[in-house]
């Protein structure tokens, strides 16, 4: 069981991917909230039937599971309708997140919360936060270099993210990614040594005070 709980954020294509794969090498247990959602909102999904029963049955594809695109149209027209489907998956989310952390066989966990700045809450789970951080220009570089995505759309995704200033902030440890994806491997190695040893000394300090 796991109870150290390491946070991954990052703006849009700065290198979070990349990086909680690096950890997962390392053995890490790596917990992705993106990944969860996807499940809740997938036909058959834990979240279906309260989202179906809030939005009606057009918010579903033909197979059940949620319509990415009808529900940005709704959101779209309707900016309430986004905070209405955040109260439905967040809680869901969150207590599947952090039964997996609690579950977890290795002595540090990456929670990888894409939106760790912009949805509060997050953050008092977590042991320490760690922020993937590249220029701008990179991360539309990059996103561009993956997506379909024309510029326009990477930087407004990017606008209405929390800034690099804002992620900063809250960062405990930075992982800079503005070089060549080799020189991750050795900012990856020099963290995981220090949780390995934080996380050692929270079980120290809590077994200590049962005694
Ligand atoms: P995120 O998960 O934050 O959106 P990714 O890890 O998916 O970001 O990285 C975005 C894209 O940039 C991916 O295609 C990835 O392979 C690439 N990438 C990540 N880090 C680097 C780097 N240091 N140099 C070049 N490309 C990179």
């Amino acid at each position: 069981m796991s109870d150290f709980i390491v946070g991954l954020t990052g703006g849009i294509g700065s290198g979070k991917t990349t990086v909680s794969a690096l950890f997962a090498a390392r053995g890490v247990s790596v917990i992705d909230t993106d990944e969860i959602a996807r499940q809740l909102t997938a036909a058959g999904g834990e979240a279906m039937p309260v989202i179906v029963a809030e939005f009606g049955p057009g918010i579903t594809d033909g197979a059940g599971a949620l319509d990415r695109n009808a529900m940005r149209r709704l959101v779209f027209s309707d900016p309430g309708a986004r905070q209405r489907l955040e109260a439905l998956l967040h809680p869901r989310i969150a207590r599947i997140a952090l039964q997996a952390c609690a579950a977890a066989s290795t002595p540090y966990v990456i929670l990888a919360v894409p939106l760790l700045v912009e949805s509060g809450g997050w953050k008092e789970y977590c042991d320490r936060v760690l922020v993937v951080d590249c220029d701008e220009a990179l991360q539309v570089k990059r996103v561009m270099a993956r997506s379909q995505l024309a510029e326009n759309e990477v930087r407004a995704i990017l606008s209405a993210q929390a800034n690099r200033a804002q992620r900063q902030a809250i960062a405990d440890d930075l992982i800079d990614n503005n070089a060549e994806p080799s020189v991750l491997a050795a900012a990856v190695d020099a963290l995981h040594l220090r949780y390995l040893d934080l996380a050692r000394q929270k079980l120290a300090a809590k077994t200590g005070a049962k005694c």
